[in-house]
């Protein structure tokens, strides 16, 4: 039931981290994966060859999801390579600035904007156009989808929360088609963007009742498994993998 084989999947920002791990993992279990990435080629092209040499099937695009039109133009891009339909997509492509009310700049809230909420927005009703029924939208939140832990982050914490709302709210509009729509919603995760080193790591690490940061690896198993067909009874939830920090 965790079987991926025949499934085709788009991985949106899977050249590292978090949609790096998902990439890998659909891919070990039988799906075909187009990955996209903004700016690091290299990262995205070895890893496409580290999925094709154990044997799988991967190819990378260069996409920015915080621009329309490219969005655009890249889903329907990477569908006809996947032979014309999509059963997965794992919107993961994100980034987090932080600043106050009156000290974050316009450019950053801007892109946070762009990027968290119009690209997980647009890249999903462009890959709608070519989904097949009973096909799986999983959608990469974060414990920001819940609350605003500290202070300085309400712009990232406002796109997050409202990748939850998009989520509840597309998980209706698509139960007709049989397409579940879920939040996974990441803890801390030794990423590039949240790397376990220095005071910051040690003090996210008291906060966590596991007592560690995640790994990339670990989110990328329950985003298959939420692609698989044993979840299919599941949509519209949000579900934390955070070591127990908001517990
Ligand atoms: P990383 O910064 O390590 O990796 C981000 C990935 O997204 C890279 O592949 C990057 O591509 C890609 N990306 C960034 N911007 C764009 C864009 N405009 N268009 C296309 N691709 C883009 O981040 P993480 O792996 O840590 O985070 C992944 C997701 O998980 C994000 O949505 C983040 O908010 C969420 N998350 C992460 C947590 C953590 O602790 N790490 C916690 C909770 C949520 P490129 O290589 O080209 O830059």
């Amino acid at each position: 039931k965790l079987d991926l084989a025949g499934k085709t999947a788009l991985v949106t920002g899977g050249s590292r981290g978090i949609g790096a791990a998902c990439a890998r993992l659909l891919a070990e279990r039988g799906a075909a994966v187009a990955l996209t990435y903004s700016k690091s080629a290299e990262p995205a092209d070895s890893l496409v060859n580290a999925i094709l040499n154990a044997g799988g099937t991967a190819f990378a695009l260069n996409v920015d999801a915080g621009d329309a039109k490219t969005v655009k133009a890249g889903v329907r891009n990477a569908v006809d390579q996947l032979g014309g339909a999509l059963d997965i997509l794992v919107n993961n492509a994100g980034l987090a600035e932080h600043g106050a009310i009156g000290v974050l700049s316009d450019q950053s809230l801007d892109r946070q904007i762009d990027v968290n909420l119009r690209g997980v927005w647009h890249t999903t009703a462009a890959a709608l156009d070519h989904f097949r029924d009973g096909g799986r939208i999983i959608n990469i939140g974060s414990f920001f989808s819940e609350r605003v832990p500290y202070p300085g982050a309400s712009a990232y914490g406002m796109t997050k929360h409202a990748v939850a709302g998009m989520t509840r709210g597309w998980a209706r509009d698509l139960a007709s088609r049989q397409i579940t729509v879920n939040c996974v919603e990441p803890g801390p995760i030794e990423t590039d963007a949240n790397p376990d080193e220095g005071a910051r790591a040690a003090a996210i690490k008291a906060a966590v009742p596991l007592g560690r940061y995640g790994q990339p690896a670990e989110v990328a198993e329950l985003v298959a498994f939420l692609a698989s067909a044993a979840a299919a009874y599941i949509t519209g939830a949000q579900i934390l993998i955070d070591g127990g920090m908001l517990a």
